[in-house]
């Protein structure tokens, strides 16, 4: 009974008990969490791919439970046993990626604005402001 289903890869929080919050990236069909590969040249592929996107010492052994990579960093969205071109883990999450997911329901306000018109239409209160500023002691 492993304790941890989480995807290995750095900035990727997909976790195998929690499928209905998973992020799923267009390539991909059906996610799925890949266990890490029992073969030792296989894992060690992994390995490095995977401690690229990490901060931390990522050593796991070959066959290691607990350790899984989902089918996002996958080229074709899965595993391939039959191509070792594309058997391992290459497509990692971005920064961008990750702000994205964590904040779906962010609504873009202003969004009728030209792309140009980078100026608030809103009148300064700087204005106000200054009336009161001026009145100097001299
Ligand atoms: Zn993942």
């Amino acid at each position: 009974m492993p304790k941890h289903a989480r995807c290995a890869v750095g900035f990727c929080d997909n976790d195998k008990r929690y499928p209905d919050l998973a992020y799923v990236r267009s390539h991909v069909n059906n996610l799925t969490f890949h266990k890490w590969p029992v073969d030792p040249k296989l894992a060690e592929i992994w390995r490095k791919q995977v401690a690229k996107t990490r901060g931390d010492v990522f050593n796991p052994s070959p066959g290691a439970s607990g350790t899984f990579v989902c089918s996002n960093h996958f080229p074709l969205g899965r595993r391939t046993p039959e191509n070792p071109k594309t058997d391992y883990p290459s497509i990692f999450m971005t920064v961008s990626d990750y702000l994205q997911k964590n904040s779906p329901k962010k609504r873009k306000a202003n969004r009728w604005q030209e792309p140009g018109s980078s100026k608030c239409l809103l009148a300064p209160k700087i204005e106000e402001c200054n009336d009161d500023c001026e009145g100097t002691d001299e």
